[in-house]
């Protein structure tokens, strides 16, 4: 695409989220509220266990991991390693059924623990294949207290088997349901940053991220598609098929996605060894934007450190005013080709790979170490195609639009804000200034170390300028406490 106009790129990142909500007034909302309605019924069932009796040696493991914005995400007592999450999915009905199996290992001594998980009917729970008792308690019967003690560095296997007709989140920040959505071509998930214990039990939060196996099993003429590497595609009765996906680098639970639909899959030239690959309804074209992905991969790769994954790739939907950056498969909403910024979009959730999932954010209030990073790579790809002046030129606009505009905190931006300017813009602009203190040198190699340390777990602000620092050696305390803790806005930085 031609370069940027002035007004385009600086609505993007924050358009991203948050602006493109406002366009949610179409068909494809309606379908998700009404699944929201027509699965009501499913969250009203009674589980059929009883808590057991045993004397309790240990304390039952407390809900929630004390995320200062959503406090009851996460458990406490156990450390997740992988789940398999084996549905079929019946799009016609929003209906889904199978079992999820989380292999786990227990930090600490309890006499039961919990898990996220919200709706859906539980026909039984099992811990290394025996049936256990379990409940329902906590606000929004969230959260699936399994009746079952944790042996502190012990392994553990639980599945639970359900089925019925998920129930996304209310509106958040994002302006939208987020879980299980329906649009109309079939079902999708974007579960930022709270929907995923809607679809599957989960230690729903960033803190405690796991390898994944999907087997995902649709009807005759859809196709399904998760996270990481097709690895299997079985045929099955009547025409229905099972696509079996394996994500084996850690994932936060708010990236898994599953997407069932009638889709194609483009094959594009890979960039290194990483597979590059597309899903796109048939009738589609190859988006042109679709095909600087590797071109941005060899960029940002230098800038970065490599990338951390096997594969990459956008699976396109409608219904969704957003895009995601579900790891190494991107949820794009169609809507995006309608608009000037598609090129960036791409950009934006392609940096987010590296600044987002390999490095993951220890708390919900830190997330501008996602969006204010994968906004700065924005400004680094017009630097690339177009230079620093224009790079500057953009900072600038984004800059004045901060300005004329009063924002959130951008280090505790709190949870009506996790999405807004402050966190995107702002944040990016946090690193345009710390680009300019550090010098090019020490700032990429800054980013590098980030990626190198914290690049399949999840790390804080915190950390993030205390690394800033040791790789600098610069004292930072005053730039980020200015940029990122007060209300007001530092000058505009300029490299
Ligand atoms: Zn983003």
């Amino acid at each position: 695409m031609g370069r940027p106009r002035r007004p385009l790129v600086a609505v993007l990142a924050f358009s991203m989220a948050a602006a493109a909500c406002s366009g949610g007034a179409g068909p494809d909302t309606t379908a998700s509220t009404a699944s929201t309605t027509a699965s009501t019924t499913a969250t009203t069932t009674t589980p059929t266990a009883t808590p057991t009796q045993a004397a309790a040696p240990h304390s039952a493991a407390p809900n929630g991991l004390g995320d200062p914005y959503f406090p009851g995400l996460g458990n406490t007592g156990y450390d997740v390693e992988h789940y398999l999450i084996d549905l079929t999915v019946e799009p016609a009905l929003n209906r889904i059924e199978g079992t999820t199996t989380i292999e786990a290992v227990a930090t600490a001594d309890y006499d039961s623990f919990t898990l996220d998980f919200a709706g859906l009917d539980i026909a039984d729970i099992t811990i290394d294949g025996a049936a256990v008792d379990y409940r329902r308690e906590g606000p929004q019967e969230s959260e699936l207290r399994v009746e079952a003690p944790l042996v502190t560095g012990e392994s553990f296997s639980v599945a639970v088997a359900y089925s019925g007709i998920p129930d996304p989140t209310e509106p958040g920040a994002l302006g939208f349901p987020t879980g299980w959505l329906t649009n109309r071509e079939g079902t999708f998930v974007a579960s930022e940053p709270a929907g995923a214990h809607t679809w599957f039990p989960c230690n729903d939060h960033p803190s405690d991220k796991a390898a994944f196996t999907f087997r995902i099993t649709v009807p005759a003429g859809m196709t399904g598609v998760a996270n990481g590497t097709l690895v299997d595609t079985a045929a099955t009765a009547a025409g229905a098929a099972t696509f079996v996906w394996e994500m084996p680098d850690p994932m936060a639970t708010y990236l898994a996605t599953v997407v069932v639909a009638p889709l194609e899959r483009i094959e594009h030239p890979p960039m290194g060894d990483v597979v590059l690959r597309d899903y796109l309804p048939p009738s589609m074209d190859v988006p042109e934007s679709f095909t600087l992905t590797g071109d941005m991969i060899d960029f940002f790769d230098d800038l970065f450190g490599p990338y951390p994954f096997d594969e990459y790739g956008h699976v396109v939907v409608s219904g969704f005013p957003a895009a995601l950056e579900t790891q190494t498969m991107t949820v794009f909403g169609e809507e995006w080709f309608d608009s000037p910024f598609t090129e960036f979009v791409v950009a934006h959730e392609l940096a987010h790979q590296w600044f987002g999932d390999a490095v993951s954010p220890s708390t919900w209030r830190d997330v501008w170490l996602n969006e204010g990073f994968a906004t700065y790579a924005e400004l680094l790809w017009v630097e690339h195609l177009y230079g620093a002046a224009a790079m500057q030129a953009e900072a600038a606009t984004r800059y004045a639009d901060l300005a004329g505009t009063p924002h959130a905190i951008t280090g505790d931006p709190q949870p009506e804000a996790l999405f807004g300017m402050s966190v995107y813009q702002r944040g990016g602009l946090t690193l345009h200034a710390l680009r300019a203190a550090a010098g090019d040198e020490a700032f990429f190699e800054i980013l590098r170390t980030w990626m190198e340390r914290y690049g399949s777990g999840a790390a804080s602000t915190a950390e993030f300028i205390a690394l800033a620092e040791e790789v600098s050696g610069a004292d930072l305390d005053d730039l980020f406490q200015a940029w990122l803790y007060s209300s007001q806005l530092p000058p505009l930085p300029s490299p």
